[in-house]
């Protein structure tokens, strides 16, 4: 039985291809979901503008939006294993990490909430015998596409925004992971959120996606997703002027100096890389190490990521769950073999478990790769798996210059104990975030995005809303008294 999705205001099967929804960690069809057909999708985009207008949403007070909102994170919030399991079976990660995803989506709601309900238009200093006001309106509808590596997240951190500016939002979720958006749409449904306001609509990028980039009632498309795709989807875009917000891909550097707390940093660059398998945009997959301390971090390292606990993503004890698909661990592979080609020597991992728990997953060892330099492919290309490559280096403005050698530009990890120094060099890294003796530190109050190939716009914090809003200027004239 085809499981059905949220289009025009109702869940339906759709006549488009079927999509089946597998979990890596077993290699099973988990279900089978609907898709629509292209006509369906065009009547899906009408229907979420109709309702966009007939609902009110988009002139409704702020303060009434918010509560809608808010309505909708205590609806994921009552939910959370639901929707925490759904990811875990979609994409694989480890329960704990699906766990703390699903309540990061949660607080973003909340947060879009507030920022919904706050947020002030401008009253414009005078220059004459005016009133002059900037007032902030939606597009209208919203084209939302999402990559597989963190539904849970990175759809909440569209859809609470494009809506909190009062924008209708069709999303496509990617078409290895659906499930966390139909979790999404049940969740507004049941907060009240008028039907059609949240459409969601499962499908391949080349179906569903580009239906969505072409529909002249999309006003404004989020994307989530690798450089390839956002590159691609920007030309389009151009042609369109449509304006588009790009979170792509990322190549982060981790840079260690002799003077860092090593503990920390072990631990900082361990879960920098391996958690959720390497399979997120700030991984940081190029480690530079000050030569002092390189092979003592190297053993470290080593020691640690030999004992992480591969295995079930269900299991309490398991630190790493498989890949998200048999044909990506191929890509990791691949990658893998690529770097050994070019002169890399194996620390650890770098294979595939061996046993009966392991047989049919998608999984694969945590993997540190030495004696490469920044300029192989292993260093400049996204692998998007648990895979780390350790550089050693001398000095600062070395490694300042190597770490931004990369066409990307996401994050940056810095280690030391020199607080100047880490000032300096974050000020001199060609990245959207830089972490100073800390990792993987997000938080929805601060703006996300990235340099370079990484991207363009900035998800979260105030600005977020911003995305998803358009500003009019209004003049009033103040005529003399007479
Ligand atoms: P992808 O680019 O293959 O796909 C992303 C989404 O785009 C999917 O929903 C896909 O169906 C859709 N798509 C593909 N072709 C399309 C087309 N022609 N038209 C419209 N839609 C299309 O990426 P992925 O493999 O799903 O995700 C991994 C990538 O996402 C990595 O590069 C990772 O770094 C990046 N990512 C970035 C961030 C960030 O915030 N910067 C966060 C998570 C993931």
């Amino acid at each position: 039985m085809l499981r059905a999705f949220p289009m025009q205001g109702r869940w339906e099967t759709g006549a488009g291809e079927p999509l089946p929804s597998v979990d890596p960690a077993t290699g099973e069809t988990i279900v089978v979901i609907g898709t629509p057909d292209a006509s369906e999708v065009d009547a899906a985009i009408r229907h979420a503008d109709r309702v966009r207008v007939s609902s009110g949403w988009s002139t409704l007070e702020p303060h009434r939006r918010a509560a809608r909102l808010h309505a909708i994170a205590s609806a994921i919030e009552q939910r959370i294993d639901h929707f925490a399991r759904q990811q875990m079976l979609d994409n694989g990660k480890a329960w704990k990490e699906c766990k703390a995803q699903a309540a990061s989506a949660v607080a973003t709601f909340r947060y879009f909430a507030a920022v919904c309900e706050t947020a002030a238009g401008d009253l414009n200093p005078p220059r004459g015998r005016y009133l002059s006001l900037t007032v902030r309106e939606p597009y209208g509808v919203v084209a939302a596409i999402t990559p597989w590596n963190s539904p849970l997240t990175m759809e909440a951190q569209k859809v609470a925004p494009a809506l909190a500016a009062g924008n209708a939002v069709v999303l496509k979720p990617s078409e290895l992971t659906p499930l966390c958006a139909l979790a999404l749409a049940e969740a507004c449904e049941s907060a009240g959120l008028p039907p059609g306001l949240l459409t969601v609509l499962p499908g391949t990028g080349s179906s569903v996606g580009s239906a969505l980039l072409t529909h002249p009632l999309v006003r404004m498309l989020s994307f989530t997703g690798g450089t390839a795709t956002g590159r691609a989807l920007a030309v389009v875009a151009a042609q369109r002027l449509l304006p588009i917000a790009l979170e792509l891909g990322g190549k982060s550097p981790q840079i260690v100096f002799d003077d860092a707390d090593l503990d920390a940093a072990e631990k900082g660059v361990l879960d920098g890389i391996f958690e959720g398998m390497g399979q997120s945009c700030v991984a940081g997959s190029r480690l530079f190490v000050q030569r002092g301390v390189h092979d003592e971090l190297v053993q470290r390292l080593v020691r640690r990521a030999s004992s992480l606990r591969v295995g079930p993503p269900q299991a309490e004890d398991t630190d790493l769950g498989p890949l998200v698909s048999h044909a990506h661990r191929e890509h990791v592979e691949r990658h893998v073999r690529g770097a050994l080609d070019e002169g890399g020597a194996i620390a650890t991992g770098g294979r595939r478990p061996e046993g009966e728990t392991w047989a049919r997953g998608a999984y694969y060892l945590p993997t540190i790769i030495t004696g490469l330099d920044n300029r192989a492919r292993a260093c400049r290309q996204e692998i998007f798996g648990p895979v780390l490559c350790v550089i050693p280096f001398d000095d600062e403005r070395e490694v300042i210059a190597q770490a931004n050698d990369s066409d990307y530009g996401l994050a940056c990890g810095i280690w030391t104990s020199d607080f100047p120094r880490a000032w300096r060099i974050a000020a001199a890294i060609q990245a959207g975030t830089v972490w100073i003796n800390t990792y993987k530190q997000l938080s929805i109050a601060a703006p996300f995005g990235g340099y370079k190939d990484s991207g363009l716009g900035r998800e979260k914090g105030p600005g977020g809303l911003e995305l998803y809003r358009q500003s009019k200027s209004i003049y009033l004239a103040t005529p003399d008294e007479h």
